[in-house]
């Protein structure tokens, strides 16, 4: 549903349906093709993983089109209030997201919505205030961009890893079957792929661990571990979007936990 930087590339994005209850809504770029569709039965709920913009841009689009009621976190939620500021890759890519009232949803809510269970799960790490949705008599779990590869080898600069390790840690304890993706749809196989990517972000985790300890600037630490900056990707969106991004957020965490740990000898 958007366009990428490149021309030739285009990235999905994906909302799902389940009678009338909406899962994500889509970037504001795709609004065209939305209204194209024939949405029966109309959408009366739309529930948002996060606030990002290729998530959340056609929330108030619903809202008054078919008088849906709009639900996320209470994070997202003040960030659809007011609407937020984007970078300039950000729009030309996914359009931006209007102001939308929301409905505040917490981790284990639970709600019946047309005789399924929907249960609530907040996994932090990629955004703050990102809900996964479990429904487990159906076995899937809408999982926003939690999973969308296994190996992410690019970060945005506001993702913390070592929360989404954790967050994947719980969701790959759950039981399903499909893993409804915001970007990559896997209808088989959903817990084994989380499982996938937690082994990649923990070799990940543990190699940029090693170059902190060893004093390596986060440049070294790329070569260290065998990495390359994506210099394109980097300043085609500002230096938001870098691998240095990803070996950072594990810097700061270590070094957070160095401050905590009692020294030595006391
Ligand atoms: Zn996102």
């Amino acid at each position: 549903m958007a366009r990428s930087l490149l021309p030739s590339v285009q990235i999905p994005v994906c909302l799902y349906q389940v009678g009338s209850l909406i899962v994500d809504s889509g970037p504001s770029n795709a609004r065209r093709f939305l209204r194209k569709q024939t949405w029966t039965p109309a959408p009366r709920a739309v529930l948002l993983t996060h606030f990002h913009e290729d998530h959340s841009g056609n929330a108030a689009f619903f809202h008054r089109q078919f008088q849906s009621a709009l639900y996320g976190h209470p994070f997202t939620a003040t960030k659809l209030k007011t609407g937020f500021r984007l970078l300039p890759y950000e729009k030309i890519m996914f359009g931006g997201a209007e102001p939308a009232p929301l409905v505040h949803l917490h981790h284990g809510d639970s709600f019946e919505y047309e005789g399924r269970l929907f249960e609530v799960l907040e996994t932090p790490g990629h955004a703050e205030g990102h809900l996964c949705f479990y429904v487990p008599q159906e076995g899937w779990l809408f999982s926003g961009d939690m999973y969308v590869a296994e190996r992410i080898k690019i970060w945005r600069r506001s993702e913390n890893l070592a929360l989404q390790i954790e967050s994947l840690e719980m969701l790959s304890r759950l039981s399903f079957d499909a893993l409804w993706c915001g970007h990559n749809p896997q209808p088989k196989g959903g817990p084994e792929l989380l499982k996938k990517k937690l082994e990649y972000f923990r070799w990940f985790y543990g190699l940029a661990a090693e170059a902190f300890r060893k004093g390596l600037s986060e440049k070294e630490a790329i070569r260290f571990m065998g990495l390359r900056e994506r210099h394109l990707v980097k300043l085609l969106t500002f230096n938001d979007v870098s691998v240095a991004h990803m070996v950072r957020s594990v810097y700061e965490t270590e070094r957070k936990r160095a401050a905590l740990r009692p020294s030595s000898g006391l």
